[in-house]
Order: C-alpha cells, then sequence, then structure tokens
C-alpha cells in the first residue's frame, strides 16, 4: 500500500489479524459521494485512508451543519458501532479521497470479538465525542473569522496539503452561518495574506499565522485527532 494511503486503525492493529484484513477492499471515494444516510444500517465500513468525509445533520426546515469530520484517523461508521440506536445524521465525502472498505456486518462481527480492532475504534470513538464537545462550544462562542481559521487548518491537517478544493456552499453550510458571512470572513483572512481564497480553492499561505488568528479550539483538537496511534 503506497505509505501515504494509512488509516491510523488500521496501522494500530497487530499484524496477524490476518482473516479480518483479507475482508477489506480498497476503494476510490469521489467527492459528493454517500458514505451513510440517515436512520440506515450501513452497508459497508469505510476505513478511510485519504479524503474527508463529512457528517452533517439537517433540520425539518432543510437547513443543516456540519456535526462531525472523518479522515484518515477513523472509520466513518464507528457511530454506528455497539449499540442498536439509529444515527439521525448523514455522512459524505468533501474531499474525495480512498477507503479501506469492508461489509458493515462483519465489522460489528470483528468488532464484538477482536480485542484490539475494539479497543482502537473505542478509543477513536471517545476522540470524536470529545472534540464533538469542543465544537459545540466553539459554535456558540467564538466569532466566524477565528472559527473558519480553525476549520481551514483542521482540513488542511487531513488532507496533508495546504491547498485543497470546497464548494463555496458548503462552507457555508459547515459552519453554520450564512454565506454572505463566512465569504466576509474569508476575505478578511485573504486581506492580511494567511490565505488564498478564490471558487473553493483554499491555499494556506500562512500556517503559523492562521493558527494565530484560529480560536483556542484548533490545538485541542488537533490534540484529540493525533490521540488515536498513528
Ligand atoms: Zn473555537
Amino acid at each position: 500500500m503506497n505509505s501515504h494511503l494509512t488509516n491510523n486503525i488500521l496501522n494500530s492493529l497487530p499484524a496477524q489479524l490476518h482473516a479480518f484484513r483479507a475482508k477489506l477492499t480498497a476503494v476510490p471515494l469521489p467527492v459528493g459521494m454517500s458514505i451513510y444516510e440517515p436512520h440506515e444500517i450501513p452497508k459497508f465500513a469505510h476505513f478511510l485512508t485519504s479524503g474527508i468525509a463529512s457528517v452533517v445533520t439537517t433540520m425539518k426546515d432543510g437547513g443543516s451543519a456540519e456535526t462531525g469530520m472523518w479522515a484518515k484517523e477513523g472509520v466513518a461508521e464507528c457511530m454506528h458501532l455497539g449499540g442498536s440506536d439509529r444515527v439521525p445524521s448523514r455522512c459524505f465525502m468533501q474531499i474525495a479521497g480512498t477507503a479501506m472498505r469492508m461489509l458493515f456486518a462483519d465489522l460489528e462481527r470483528d468488532f464484538e470479538s477482536l480485542q484490539p480492532l475494539r479497543e482502537a475504534i473505542q478509543h477513536s470513538i471517545q476522540s470524536q465525542a470529545l472534540i464533538l464537545s469542543q465544537l459545540v462550544a466553539c459554535n456558540r462562542l467564538h466569532e466566524v473569522e477565528e472559527r473558519l481559521a480553525r476549520w481551514f487548518l483542521m482540513l488542511g491537517d487531513r488532507v496533508q496539503d495546504d491547498q485543497f478544493h470546497i464548494t463555496q456552499e458548503f462552507l457555508a453550510e459547515m459552519l453554520g452561518s450564512r454565506r454572505t458571512t463566512v465569504t466576509m470572513a474569508a476575505g478578511a483572512l485573504q486581506r492580511i495574506g494567511l490565505i488564498e481564497y478564490q471558487r473553493g480553492h483554499v491555499h494556506i499561505l500562512d500556517r503559523e499565522r492562521l493558527e494565530g488568528a484560529a480560536c483556542e479550539c484548533y490545538p485541542v483538537i488537533r490534540r484529540l485527532t493525533n490521540g488515536v496511534a498513528a
């Protein structure tokens, strides 16, 4: 496997889990592809090896906001494991990538029977829950410009690149703010030379100063994301 294409959970498992690994297939994940739909038991489980999947919660009036993000640190369907509750959010690819995929039913069985797998996934569920707690407070208390800086840094970390593409509609949706507000915030970050932002193409020009412009949540989230054995 290309060393760039790795998943932290799969990396952390003992080499002898041959039967488990034999169930995994490498698949491409184009932008916009559905990973799972609300209230449905997923058919597949995806250990992302590149790209970013966003978890989105939609309200009755159609308004939606990002309520989670998965990249190579976890398995996107982990919230479906270990209990019978249905997951009300949907998850889809925000930045195209790749995954090692297996049948969700197989993962459910192996989650019960393979202790190292269960421990690695439980650790990533804990990290995700703690990240979500931080984001709830962030979205309530921090200004859009510092949240946007934080989000650009989170995306850059996950794609391991200073350049990536996101749609403008999506940008506003992800921050739970109006599109004009987010465009103005992106413009402000651009004017002081931290990023270049044009038609959804983001280029982080000065990471150090962008970290300075981001709210205190960024280092907290980075630490939690990297907490899973790499
Ligand atoms: Zn914050």
